[in-house]
Formats: structure tokens, sequence, C-alpha cells
């Protein structure tokens, strides 16, 4: 078999924040691959570094040390990124929130406005085009963060624990919701998130972190061996989830970090 195409080579990354207080060493050579289409999560315990390494990857903080490579495209992906909040502003329509970066880009072309109808065709929202955020449920609203994510057309999708804010109940669905249309649109996503069951439902590798400052204590490949990825609902559920789960709270456990 050829050797599997590599979409990020993180190489040897390491991280050390320096304060008037002194140096936090956040990270400690890191090494991973991520594969193209790919859904990856990282876990690990509160503090141990999670934040530090995607805002590494999103360029939000320069490297220090080692490297990120994208070895099959010339120029870095566009990244599009997700976060806890969803930082719609109240005093925008959900269409007018949904297309700030293309406007703040000045890319608002015709091209680009008829793929931002079209996705919230598709994803159910463009009932609440002319709503404010505050009519909107928690779900609802992360589903136009996405969306307005997707109008930028990002190859690479960077999430930080998108769904913490919400409640348990609420969380699952919205969860599943937003996954769904990850996959649909076939981007490369990295989720950080310290829900081990989270990660089980949704990703196809899961990179443990250890305590700080953070190491990688191994990668696990999820394989529901279904013929296609059981949705996050469906996982939950599946014989293996619990065998993963066992499996990665152990490693987790072993650090005798996790909070
Ligand atoms: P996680 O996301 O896993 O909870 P973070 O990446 O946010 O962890 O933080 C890792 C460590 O780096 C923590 O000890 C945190 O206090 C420290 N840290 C994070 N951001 C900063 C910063 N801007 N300045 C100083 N220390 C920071
Ligand atoms: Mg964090």
């Amino acid at each position: 078999m050829p050797p599997k195409k590599i979409f990020l080579s993180v190489k040897n990354l390491s991280h050390a924040y320096h304060t008037k207080n002194g140096e936090t060493q956040a990270l400690h050579d890191i090494n991973f691959d991520l594969f193209p289409g790919e859904f990856a999560a990282i876990v690990g315990p509160s503090g141990c570094g999670k934040s530090t390494l995607l805002d590494l990857v999103a360029g939000f903080i320069p490297v220090q040390t080692g490297s990120l490579v994208y070895p099959s495209s010339e120029r870095p992906p566009a990244i599009g990124y997700m976060l806890q909040k969803d930082h719609l502003l109240e005093y925008r329509t959900i269409y007018k929130n949904i297309i700030l970066g293309l406007e703040i880009q000045h890319q608002l072309t015709a091209e680009n406005i008829a793929y931002v109808r079209s996705l919230m065709e598709q994803y159910d929202i463009a009932d609440f085009a002319d709503a404010h955020p505050h009519e909107l449920s928690g779900g609802m609203r992360q589903r136009a963060a996405l969306i307005r994510t997707l109008a930028g057309h990002p190859s690479f999708l960077l999430l930080d624990e998108p769904f913490s804010a919400l409640d348990y109940q609420t969380r699952l669905d919205v969860s599943s919701d937003i996954v769904n249309i990850i996959r649909e649109q076939k981007v490369t996503a990295l989720l950080v998130t310290h829900d081990l069951s989270e990660a089980i439902s949704i990703a196809d590798r899961i990179i443990i972190l250890g305590k700080r400052p953070g190491s990688i204590r191994s990668i696990v490949t999820i394989d529901f061996e279904t013929k296609h990825r059981p949705s996050p609902q469906k996982a939950r559920l599946h014989p293996k989830f619990q065998k993963y789960f066992d499996q990665i709270w152990k490693e987790l456990k072993s650090d005798e970090s996790i909070s």
C-alpha cells in the first residue's frame, strides 16, 4: 500500500509562555500527523496545553520551537476556527453575522453570497436570516457560527471546546448536528475537548495529552468497524464505545491528572 498522504505534520512542537512571574512550559515535543479529511480530537486534562496547541496551529501565537508542515500543499490551508462562545453580534441579524468575515475581508462577491445562502438553506437556518442572535437556541446559534466559519471556504477547521457552554442534552444534539455538517463538507478537522465521551463519539483518531507541560501519551484510532462512521449519537450506543472509553480513561488516569 502506498504511504498515506499527510495533510499536516506537527513536528517537535514545544511552547513556553513568558510572564512577569516567570516561565510556564505549556507543551513539550508534540509530534503527530493529520490525514486529509480526517476528524481528529485532542483530549487531556485542563491546563495541559490543548488550547495552546490549537492556537499554534491556527497561527494565533507564533511557533517558538518545532514546525508545522503541510506537505501536500504549497501554502497553508484556509483555516476556520470555532470556539466555545459563538461570538455572534447581537446588533446584527443572523445573515449579517454569517457574512461578517466575508465583509471584513472584502470578499462579499455575488458568488460568496450565493454560497452562504445555499449553506443557510441546506442547514435549515434560512428562516432565521433576519432574526437576531437572542431569538435562537444555543444549538441554532452554534450552527450559525459554523456557517459563518464555512463561508470562508476553510479546508481545515479547528474547534476549541465548541460545545462545552451547552447543557448536557443540548450538547449531545448540537455536537451531532455540527459534526454531521463538518463531515459533509469534507474538511480536515481538529477538535479540542476535555470530554472523553465527546471525543470518542466524534473523532477518527484521538491524541491523548498528559498533564502540563502537555506531551503525547498515545494516539488511538477509533474504528467502529461499520461501513459508514456512525453519527455521534449512534456511536455512543455502539458496543466498542465503552471499550475505547475504558482504554483511554486508564491512559489519562495513569497520569493522575484528570480533572
Ligand atoms: P488547556 O486548553 O488544555 O486547558 P491551555 O493551553 O489554555 O490549556 O494552557 C496551558 C498552560 O499554559 C496553563 O498552565 C495556562 O495557565 C498557561 N497559559 C495559557 N495561556 C497563557 C498565556 N497567555 N500566558 C501565560 N500562561 C498561559
Ligand atoms: Mg483550553
